[in-house]
């Protein structure tokens, strides 16, 4: 029997949110494990630096501005990377936003937008992921969700967020089982709460001494601890494993 095969070389990846937080660190760590590194980001964020410090460290990168909620952009930014950095067949959705309102005063565009970009762009992302790994014979898709898929977030009021992230999860299911035959997985992590610049949010920066406490591994969460999780489920590791949301929370949700 051989070792199960956690490498990611000779593969390419797209990282949507890698300019930040927990796609950053998912962007770097999936580099020095061997993949090729499409970076997507919007306009005017950090993607020169994530690129230049994943080739600083021997790795191969490139990076395309993009919006997520625009299928276009994101159709553009699969064929740009496919050009630079060759087939993709591995893929994480990280791009994301958080914000608050109580459900009954919650303007229509503000709940339009959360799950516009953290729902329906997972969507356009893994539609235009998927026709390329489609095209090149298969591949692995990584969703990040959050634990808000499962729980209601004690004194957080994001009604908004909590359902998109749910939509998440079941939309890893459904592509799950549609590509399963076609040689595509797709699975999601579920990250708890992690030190990002969206956990440095007023209503959130306050309460992250607190969530730490009510975490049985007795913290929060870095971006460097969901790099793991995710490089396993993209890994032929994983092969088995598909249609999966996977919990990386330190235990939050068990009690
Ligand atoms: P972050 O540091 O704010 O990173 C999110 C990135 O996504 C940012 O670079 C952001 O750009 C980008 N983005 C936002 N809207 C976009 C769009 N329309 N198109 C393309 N990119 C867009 O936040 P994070 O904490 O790393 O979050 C990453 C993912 O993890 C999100 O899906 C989040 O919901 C999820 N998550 C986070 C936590 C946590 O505690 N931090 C917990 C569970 C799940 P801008 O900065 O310009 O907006």
């Amino acid at each position: 029997m051989s070792a199960p095969k956690f490498t990611l070389e000779n593969k390419t990846a797209v990282v949507t949110g890698a300019s930040s937080g927990i796609g950053r660190a998912i962007a770097v760590a999936i580099a020095e494990l061997g993949a090729a590194v499409g970076c997507v980001d919007l306009p005017g964020s950090d993607l020169e630096g994530v690129t230049a410090e994943i080739k600083n460290s021997g790795g191969r990168a490139a990076y395309f501005a993009a919006d997520v909620t625009q299928p276009q952009d994101m159709i553009n930014a699969v064929a740009s990377i496919e050009q630079e950095l060759g087939a993709i067949s591995l893929a994480v959705n990280a791009a994301g936003i958080a914000n608050a309102a109580p459900a009954e005063d919650m303007p229509l565009a503000q709940w339009q937008k959360v799950l516009d970009v953290d729902l329906t762009g997972v969507f356009l992302s893994c539609q235009a992921e998927g026709n390329a790994m489609l095209r090149n014979g298969g591949g692995s898709i990584v969703n990040i969700a959050s634990m808000s898929a499962t729980i209601a977030n004690r004194g957080l009021l994001q009604a908004h967020y909590n359902t998109a992230k749910a939509g998440v999860v079941h939309l890893g299911k459904s592509l799950a089982w549609e590509w399963a035959s076609r040689g595509i997985r797709v699975n999601s992590v579920s990250p708890g709460y992690t030190n990002t610049p969206m956990t440095k949010r007023p209503e959130q920066a306050s309460a992250m001494a607190g969530y730490a406490q009510d975490t049985p591994l007795g913290r929060n969460a870095e971006p460097e601890d969901i790099a793991g999780p995710v490089a396993f489920l993209l890994s032929d590791a994983a092969a088995f494993v598909t249609g999966v949301d996977l919990l990386v929370d330190g235990g939050f949700v068990i009690w």
